[in-house]
């Protein structure tokens, strides 16, 4: 069967897109200390950025690592989801683009593109707006538009960003995420649209410019492998080929 054409590029924004690592380190540090009352250096994972990272990438969501990691019970867990934006806005810590992925995102700029992210919407959009980039996305999808219990790997924000950026109509859309549980996503979401027999296809693109995960620790393995963003546009200039 033919597929569909590429009709949309969406991405994860926490290390697909920013290099949002020191800063998302110094903003749960400050989070534990605020909710906990403990040092933060009482934690391992929050001792360093190669501890994080590692941490971040054995956990499905910050809730499971506030959880298991932090030992927060769940009115803590709540009061921390709240600091999130807040604290996102008073930290000095540089996010930066990766390098030459706007590059990627202007080449591609004959396909909407869109986020879907387990941060918050209004963290993305303030980077967005900060950067003069607000108009290169069309949709943003944040963990606060999607129920707590449908957050990645759940499809729901994905299909919702695919809804927003094609409508109805059949496609092939990339996905281009540097966790694991995005290419889990991206497989969920194509076995929902099969079951409900929609004609959209959801191609998974793994950042590994961008990946703290090991190679071996991917359960659901990625359609293909970014190395630098660059990458991507040859990629989905591949898979419209294959399409034709
Ligand atoms: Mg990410």
């Amino acid at each position: 069967m033919t597929r569909p054409p590429v009709r949309a590029i969406i991405w994860d924004f926490d290390n697909t897109l920013v290099d949002t690592g020191a800063r998302n380190l110094s903003v749960t540090r400050r989070i534990i200390r605020h909710v906990t009352g403990r040092e933060p250096d009482d934690f391992a994972p929050l001792r360093d950025q190669a501890a994080y990272d590692q941490t971040l990438h054995e956990t499905q969501d910050w809730r499971e690592l506030y959880s298991i990691h932090f030992g927060m019970v769940e009115h803590q867990i709540v009061a921390a989801g709240r600091l999130w934006t807040r604290f996102q806005r008073t930290d000095a810590t540089p996010t930066t683009w990766f390098p030459r992925v706007t590059d990627a995102v202007g080449q591609l700029r004959r396909f909407p593109h869109g986020i879907v992210s387990l941060n918050t919407r209004a963290n993305i959009e303030s980077t967005l707006e900060r950067d003069g980039l607000s108009s290169a996305f069309t949709s943003v999808v944040g963990c606060g538009d999607v129920p707590r219990d449908r957050q990645k790997p759940d499809p729901e924000g994905l299909m919702r960003c695919v809804l927003a950026l094609v409508g109805e109509v059949t496609a092939t859309v990339i996905y281009v995420g540097d966790h694991p549980i995005d290419a889990e996503c991206a497989a969920k979401a194509n076995d929902r649209y099969a079951a409900t027999g929609r004609g959209v296809k959801v191609v998974s693109v793994a950042a590994f410019y961008g990946t703290k995960a090991s190679e071996e620790c991917w359960p659901v393995e990625p359609r293909f492998r970014a190395s630098c963003p660059l990458d991507v546009v040859r990629i989905v200039d591949e898979v419209s080929a294959r399409g034709r």
